[in-house]
């Protein structure tokens, strides 16, 4: 796709945002996996090949340095200018305190080796040690911080991530500036349709994360709901478009006004991922996709459940870290990565 066919979105702040971006987290830790030390470094140049404008990373993903040695290679190269690509990276738990916050987007800088950020987001409304232990910041507190780093330049915008309709609320009620942009898991099981009308009414851009959500077998818990990528009708869809299951959903999510971060380190994906700009479903099909929205939070961090600040439905507050492990239905067990 080339980038002008991409959808882009403008923030409150008065400045663009691309309509997808390349996701960078590699997961959760796998006993059987070892981290190639450029296979991220490797997907972002491709994905600045094939049109992408817009690079998620954080500091907790431990990708900062692999999407920094790719975005100046290609600049270097003359492949991109700076003011062409959107970085966002986010501030970790553990850097709440009002007086780390500069420390810590500094920090992620250096990986980066850039002078300047696009979108800086609280990654978490929870404050956390690395060793797992709360601590009480409020994120109003943060958030000014946050604010303080946008006025020297570091961060173009500011956003937050995680945070519900009511810790938006609070925010917006009791600060001078509006987050530009709001990243929370979006997917066919979790379509979030009340947040993304009070963001809509609030004007703040909304992002996806895990976008395919449990569409892939080796993503997907026991207890997933449907579809899963063989699904005949989603692959009805797809050749009907002559396009693949993967491309049909991302295309529904740009149709519900929010932008994708879909993840992947293959050459081939990374190309088939963002072409996707090119067709249109139908009302029926839509009517399709919303009715896989059950409320499913791929991503749901029990462990955090007693933090004042845990921005989602509490489940079952006994639950220790064990038992947070993920069981796939491939049978591959999977620990939360706390660092
Ligand atoms: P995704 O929904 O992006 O799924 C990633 C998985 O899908 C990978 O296993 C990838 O495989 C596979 N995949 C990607 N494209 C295709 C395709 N076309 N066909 C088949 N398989 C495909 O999950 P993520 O959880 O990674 O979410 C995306 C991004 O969102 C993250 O990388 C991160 O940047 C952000 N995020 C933010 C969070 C937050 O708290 N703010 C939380 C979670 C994610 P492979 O790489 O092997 O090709």
């Amino acid at each position: 796709a080339s980038p002008g066919s991409i959808k882009t979105f403008k923030l409150n702040d008065g400045r663009d945002m691309p309509g997808i971006g390349l996701g960078t987290w590699l997961g959760f830790i796998s006993t059987n996996r070892n981290t190639k030390s450029d296979e991220v470094e490797n997907a972002v140049k491709w994905a600045i090949d094939a049109g992408y404008r817009h690079i998620d990373t954080a500091s907790i993903y431990d990708t900062e340095d692999q999407v920094g040695n790719a975005i100046n290679k290609k600049i270097a190269e003359g492949a991109v200018k700076r003011e062409d690509l959107f970085v966002t990276t986010k501030l970790w738990n553990d850097a709440h305190a009002p007086y780390t916050v500069l420390p810590a987007l500094r920090n992620s800088l250096k990986k980066l080796n850039l002078d300047y950020v696009d979108m800086y987001l609280i990654h978490w409304p929870i404050a956390q040690y690395l060793n797992g232990t709360f601590y009480d910041v409020d994120y109003l507190e943060t958030w000014e911080a946050m604010i303080a780093v946008q006025k020297k330049g570091l961060a173009k915008s500011i956003g937050v991530s995680n945070f519900n309709i009511a810790m938006l609320e609070r925010l917006i009620s009791n600060s001078r500036v509006k987050p530009a942009n709001l990243q929370v898991e979006i997917n066919l099981n979790l379509q979030q349709p009340e947040l993304l009308e009070y963001c809509k009414e609030q004007n703040i851009v909304v992002t996806g994360y895990t976008p395919f959500g449990s569409i892939f077998p080796n993503r997907a818990r026991i207890e997933a709901p449907p579809p899963r990528v063989d699904d005949p009708k989603l692959v009805d869809i797809a050749n009907k478009y002559n396009k693949t299951v993967p491309q049909i959903v991302l295309r529904y999510l740009v149709e519900l006004n929010i932008i994708p971060i879909p993840k992947t380190i293959t050459k081939s994906r990374v190309e088939q991922n963002i072409d996707i700009f090119d067709f249109k479903l139908t009302q029926e099909e839509r009517d399709l996709f919303k009715s896989y929205d059950k409320n499913y939070r791929t991503i749901e961090p029990k462990m955090w459940q007693e933090s004042p600040y845990y921005p989602f439905e509490k489940k079952n507050p006994s639950l220790t870290h064990d038992e947070n492990l993920i069981t796939f239905s491939n049978g591959n067990i999977l620990a939360p990565k706390l660092k």
